[in-house]
C-alpha cells in the first residue's frame, strides 16, 4: 500500500478511486477476466450502456481485479442467442431482455414485461421486495442461469406505423416488429409478429418488409430513425409499462465467484438499474419534442383496440397458466402483486400524476 499512496500522491489525480479500490477487496481475490454478451447495439448508449455502468463499476470497485468486457450484439453471439450462450458456458454474462425467450419458455416474460402488467416502480419493487426475484432465480436455474435486474426503460411507446390504426380491423394482417408475449397476444387479433434485432428494424421499415415496428421510446427510436420511414407513432406501449433488463450470470461462474465480488457484480447492477431509468427520463421529453417538430404524428391507442388487447392478454395468461405449472407458479402471485400495486397506484400517485400533468389547474 504504500506504493500505491506513493503513486497516489505522485499526482495520478485521476486514477485516484482505482488505486484506492484495492482497501475494499482483499489483497488476494483473484484476478478475473469475464466476457458479458449484450443483445443491444452499441449506439444504443441508454440499454447498452448498462452493461458498461456495470463493467466500470465492478472494475473500478475490485481495483481492476474483476474485469468485464462488453461485447454487443451479434459481436459474441447474435442477439437472441445471449440466453443460451450463457446458459452453455460460451460467455460468462449476458445482458438482455429476457421476454425474448418466450418461444423456449413464456414464464421468461415476468423477468421483462407482460403486457398490461407492471410499471417501472411495481416491477423494481416486485423483484428487489415482493418475491419477483426468487421466483425467477428458481425458473432461471434450469437454464443455469442466476438472472439479476438490471435497468428499466419506463413504460414505452406503441411504435412506428406506416398507416394509421384506427380499430382492431386495423390490426388485422399487419406485420409489425414486435418482441415476446405482446406478439402473441396481438397475433390472436390477427396481427403477424416479427421478431428482429433493434439494430435490423429500419431497413425493414424502409423496405416496407413490415408495416410497423416498436422498439422503446423517442430517445431510442429517434437514434434509429424510424420517423423517417414511418408517420404515425403510437402510444403507450401497453405490452411495455416497465419492462426490465436483465445481467445474466452462468451458474457454475457464478458459484465460483468469491462472495465478495457477487455482492459488487449485483451491486452494479442495481445501481446501472436506476441509471437506465434516470437516463431515459432525462433523455426521451426532449426526443419526443424534436419528434414532434419533425413531423412525427402522434396519435394514442384507441380504448377500444386497448380493451380488445387487454381482453386477449388476460384470456392468454390464463390458457398458459393451465397448461404449463412453471408458468403459474409466477402467474399466481404476480397477479396478486399486481392487483395490490394497482390498488395503491390509483390512490395517491394517481391523484397526484392526473392533476400535475394536466396542467396543476393552472392556465397555460
Ligand atoms: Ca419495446
Amino acid at each position: 500500500m504504500e506504493r500505491r499512496s506513493f503513486l497516489k500522491k505522485a499526482g495520478a489525480g485521476l486514477a485516484a478511486t482505482t488505486l484506492a479500490a484495492p482497501a475494499i477487496v482483499h489483497a488476494q481475490s483473484p484476478q478475473i477476466k469475464w466476457r458479458l454478451a449484450s443483445s443491444f447495439p452499441k449506439s444504443l448508449d441508454t440499454i447498452y450502456g448498462a452493461a458498461e455502468t456495470v463493467a466500470k463499476r465492478v472494475a473500478a470497485a475490485t481495483g481492476g481485479r474483476f474485469q468485464i468486457q462488453v461485447f454487443a450484439g451479434g459481436e459474441l453471439v447474435p442477439p437472441f442467442q445471449v440466453l443460451d450462450a450463457v446458459k452453455d458456458g460460451t460467455v460468462e454474462l449476458g445482458h438482455s431482455a429476457s421476454y425474448y425467450y418466450v418461444g423456449k419458455d413464456p414464464a421468461f416474460a415476468f423477468d421483462t414485461a407482460v403486457p398490461f402488467g407492471l410499471n417501472s416502480r411495481q416491477q423494481t419493487a416486485w423483484m428487489y421486495e415482493g418475491g419477483g426475484l426468487e421466483l425467477m432465480r428458481e425458473f432461471f436455474k434450469e437454464y443455469n442461469i442466476v438472472n439479476i435486474p438490471c435497468g428499466n426503460t419506463g413504460a414505452q411507446m406503441g411504435g412506428w406505423y406506416r398507416k394509421e390504426i384506427k380499430s382492431v380491423e386495423d390490426l388485422k394482417g399487419l406485420k409489425m416488429r414486435i418482441g415476446g408475449f405482446a406478439g402473441q397476444v396481438l397475433t390472436r387479433l390477427g396481427l403477424v409478429p416479427q421478431q428482429i434485432p433493434g439494430g435490423d428494424i429500419y431497413p425493414s421499415l424502409e423496405k416496407g418488409t413490415i408495416d410497423a415496428a416498436e422498439w422503446v421510446g423517442p430517445y431510442d427510436d429517434e437514434k434509429l430513425g424510424f420517423n423517417k420511414v414511418a408517420k404515425y407513432y403510437y402510444y403507450p406501449g401497453w405490452w411495455e409499462g416497465g419492462p426490465q433488463l436483465s445481467i445474466y450470470v452462468n451458474q457454475k461462474q457464478w458459484d465460483g465467484l468469491p462472495k465478495d465480488y457477487q455482492n459488487i457484480l449485483e451491486a452494479a447492477c442495481a445501481e446501472a438499474h436506476v441509471e437506465m431509468q434516470a437516463r431515459y427520463d432525462v433523455r426521451n421529453p426532449a426526443a419526443l419534442k424534436r419528434l414532434v417538430a419533425s413531423g412525427t404524428q402522434l396519435r394514442p391507442f384507441s380504448r377500444e383496440v386497448m380493451a380488445a388487447c387487454y381482453k386477449e392478454a388476460f384470456a392468454l395468461y390464463e390458457e398458459t397458466a393451465a397448461k404449463n405449472p412453471k408458468f403459474k407458479k409466477i402467474y399466481e402471485p404476480w397477479k396478486k402483486f399486481r392487483d395490490d400495486q394497482y390498488l395503491w397506484f390509483r390512490v395517491a400517485e394517481n391523484a397526484f400524476d392526473n392533476f400535475v400533468y394536466s396542467g396543476g389547474g393552472q392556465k397555460k
